[in-house]
């Protein structure tokens, strides 16, 4: 994959909710990885963009921390074990991106809004081009197209 960086979406992209009828994990004990996510990962050489290899990050809406169901150090938490359950390693500080904002707060990180993938390239170094972004909603879209990097939707990116 000829990218330098690839920042994931993380609910409904790698993980979903196992609590019937809730979309988010607001507990450790309340996601699962999404099937194909590991294998896929598998296939890619995680590391740092300045050593050749490819950079992973987390851009994720965390409106259930403004909404008082989880705090923004037990999301960040679960986000970090997502990511070493998918991907086999621990996230290094700075690749994971949230926003505790509520929906009306009208923050710059919030997708569709690009802060946070714009944040993730700064991290790494990496320009637009050289940038995927994958995620599983229009906002998602949306934030690759204000932040001028690709997109592809996680059925496709994960598509066995
Ligand atoms: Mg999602
Ligand atoms: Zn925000």
């Amino acid at each position: 994959m000829n990218y330098d960086l690839i920042i994931f979406d993380a609910d409904g992209t790698l993980r979903r909710c196992t609590v019937p009828g809730q979309v988010c994990p607001n507990a450790p004990d309340q996601w699962e990885l999404l099937p194909g996510v590991i294998e896929t990962l598998a296939t890619i050489d995680w590391g740092s963009p300045s050593r050749g290899r490819a950079g992973l990050g987390i851009a994720s809406n965390q409106a259930g921390i403004a909404r008082g169901y989880l705090t923004e150090e037990l999301a960040r938490m679960m986000l970090e074990d997502t990511v070493e359950a998918a991907a086999g390693f621990r996230p290094v500080a700075g690749s994971i991106e949230l926003c505790p904002h509520g929906t009306r707060e009208g923050c710059s990180c919030r997708k569709p809004e690009p802060g946070m993938l714009l944040r993730l390239m700064d991290f790494w170094g990496t320009p637009p081009e050289k940038t995927l972004f994958v995620g599983d909603m229009e906002s998602d879209r949306g934030a690759a197209v204000n932040a001028g990097c690709d997109f592809l939707w996680a059925a496709d990116f994960f598509r066995p």
